[in-house]
């Protein structure tokens, strides 16, 4: 179905180029297409953009460096899109922000999945009513935090958003869901992923301090998600 929104496609390679932006043309989105980091960051700065679909290998910067950059200042989705397999680069730009990570060669329609993903299943127009009730309804309140899992907003004390990329997102949800039961690694790992070559339990812990370093009050001594040493994490504040 059509929507309004609006990819920015970071490639410097021209027929990778123009089958992303024909397919996703075809798909219904905006594209703007950038080959340089230089064009992206120009291109992000004078249109409205809603998800960045990002290269790593670009001829005048490193796609890790620019999604750093474009993490710095917004939260505008990222997916990088890269011929890069190793599981370093891979950490590396989930670890920045990146909101989703796809190698080289794939599947046009596995990649206009994440995307709609990303962007929010309310546009599609397929989500039960049901079940977006039921989502838009859990809504959690701990240590004047309050965490709206349908609305994927998180609100701090000061009445602040804080923004979480869509993996921190979905880890926090996972363990205020279960509140002071212990939640392995793997299992975080399913609730975070929809990989099937899912990332090593290593993107766990990355996560785990992120999230950390946005709620807690001191995040070396985390007292809202606890460490259980051997087993995993556990949501330990109090629901209300
Ligand atoms: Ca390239």
């Amino acid at each position: 179905m059509p929507n309004n929104k609006h990819l920015l496609i970071v490639e410097d390679d021209e027929l990778v180029q123009s089958l992303l932006a024909a397919y996703m043309q075809n798909e219904g989105f905006k594209v703007s297409i950038a080959s340089t980091g230089k064009e992206m960051l120009a291109c992000i700065d004078s249109e409205t953009i809603d998800l960045v679909l990002l290269d790593l290998g670009l001829p005048d910067e490193d796609g890790l460096v620019l999604a750093r950059q474009v993490r710095a200042r917004s939260s505008l989705p990222i997916i990088v899109v890269t011929a890069r397999k190793d599981q370093k680069n891979r950490l590396a730009a989930l670890k920045i922000g990146a909101d989703d990570y796809l190698t080289k060669p794939f599947d046009p329609e596995e990649l206009s999945l994440r995307v709609r993903n990303i962007l929010g299943r309310a546009d599609d127009g397929d989500t039960s009513t049901e079940e977006a009730l039921r989502e838009r309804t859990e809504i959690f309140k701990f240590q004047g935090w309050v965490l709206d899992a349908g609305g994927h907003i998180l609100t701090g004390p000061d009445g602040d958003k804080v923004s979480l990329t869509r993996a921190e997102f979905n880890l926090l949800c996972a363990l205020a869901k279960a509140p002071n039961r212990v939640l392995s690694r793997d299992y975080l790992l399913d609730a975070v992923s929809q990989d099937a070559d899912a990332p090593t339990d290593r993107l766990i812990d990355v996560l785990i301090s992120r999230v950390r370093k946005k709620i807690e009050p001191n995040p070396k001594k985390p007292e809202i998600i606890t460490t259980v040493v051997g087993c995993g994490y556990k949501f330990s504040a109090q629901i209300e």
